[in-house]
């Protein structure tokens, strides 16, 4: 169906089985797109309004902020555009250009773009390489001693990445915060692809920032929206208010996600602090699969055996029968979707991802049969 003359509805979450890692965990529910469809109009939240976003009573921002520190064991949160916001917004209060920030070699590129914005030098703990990919915690002891030795002082601040989107390996964080603390440098952990998948406890893994992105991880759908979470420590540094508007947090520019994103979030949280609690399944389903496609010969590289649902896999099978198709590298996307499966990328043959992430044991087989029939029936 089309809305105007050139603009398709778009139907992939009805329709399929939408294995795409970047919007599995961020599908929203029948009762977010209800709220969604009444605040779709601009500056929706605003209707009665305190001064800032994140202090809202009506809608309730502010208290569901409250329930979100709780949920995520940190001190306060406040609404971002999205995980980079949120990121860039700590490196802007606590360095200055110049200083050194040290992160991990599977980062997001905003990670590093954050970093560029904010003129700091970028130090990497690099990856054991192929085939894990794997970081090791204590390599961040090794950086911080090599950030001294270069510069005469500790890093700024420490950025990890908990689940990487491209291999989906967990880092175990509290290792890295607790090497962070013995060098007494402030710890950013990057819950992108953990917060809202599984649970995630500030305070135990010994995090004194959280970042969050809520369209890929909370149900939040198509809008943009991100959290931040400090602890007690940095709420005068990191939400300091404007010297003129003593309401308006500095580093969000006042108010962040002014409209419908804050009230699908709002609306997925009470599932979203369910589905956190079965975590185990979406490992267990995540591992089933792995074993299907590894019998098909179809490879996972990343850390063994997976931990979360994402998942990369190289398949010298699927590569070769791509030479003989007729529709050449796009036979996979096409022989997927004739199997009613979405969400790998169109081109793709050798390598890919895709998540199993809120599936069904029954969708899980589905799309395991279907790697594993296009593989016998073409290869
Ligand atoms: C997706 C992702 C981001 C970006 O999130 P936004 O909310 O879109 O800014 C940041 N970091 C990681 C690890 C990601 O996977």
């Amino acid at each position: 169906m089309k809305v105007t003359e050139n603009l398709e509805l778009r139907d992939r979450e009805e329709d399929c089985i939408n294995i795409n890692p970047l919007q599995a965990a961020g599908r929203t529910y029948p009762e977010t797109r209800m709220a969604v469809d009444s605040y779709v109009d601009g500056y929706s939240v605003c209707d009665w309004c305190a001064g800032a976003l994140c202090k809202m009573e009506k809608p309730p921002v502010k208290s569901f902020l409250e329930e979100v520190s709780a949920f995520l064991n940190m001190d306060q949160t406040i609404l971002t555009n999205g995980c980079r916001e949120a990121k860039y917004s700590v490196l802007h209060a606590i360095t200055n250009p110049g200083d050194a920030v040290v992160i991990d070699g599977n980062k997001h590129y905003t990670t590093y773009v954050a970093c560029e914005r904010a003129r700091v030098k970028i130090y990497e703990v690099a990856s054991n390489g192929s085939p894990e990919y794997k970081i090791n915690p204590e390599d961040y002891g090794k950086v911080f001693e090599q950030v001294k030795k270069e510069t005469g002082k500790m890093p700024k601040l420490a950025i990890l990445t908990h689940v990487d989107g491209s291999y989906g390996n967990v880092v175990d964080a509290k290792k890295v915060a607790d090497v962070c603390k013995q060098h007494n440098v402030p710890f950013l952990l990057n819950t992108a692809y953990s917060s809202g998948r599984m649970p995630v406890d500030g305070k135990k893994i010994g995090a004194d920032f959280i970042t969050a992105s809520c369209h890929k991880g909370w149900a939040a759908g198509g809008g943009n929206i991100g959290l931040l979470s400090v602890t007690e420590k940095w709420v005068k540094d990191v939400f300091a208010p404007s010297a003129k508007y003593g309401v308006k947090p500095l580093e969000i520019i006042g108010c962040s996600t002014r409209g419908s994103a804050t009230l699908a979030l709002m609306a997925s949280f009470p599932r979203v602090r369910e589905r956190v609690k079965h975590w185990d399944k979406e490992v267990e389903n995540s591992r089933w699969i792995v074993k299907q496609l590894e019998e098909a010969g179809i490879r996972k590289l990343g850390v063994k055996p997976s931990e979360h649902d994402l998942n990369f896999f190289e398949s010298d099978i699927l590569y070769k029968i791509s030479e003989k198709h007729k529709k050449k590298n796009f036979y996979l996307y096409y022989e997927l979707k004739d199997r009613g499966i979405v969400g790998i990328k169109a081109g793709l043959t050798k390598n890919f991802k895709f998540s199993t992430y809120g599936k069904t044991r029954e969708q899980v087989e589905h799309i395991a049969w279907a790697f594993k029939d296009i593989a016998e029936k073409f290869g």
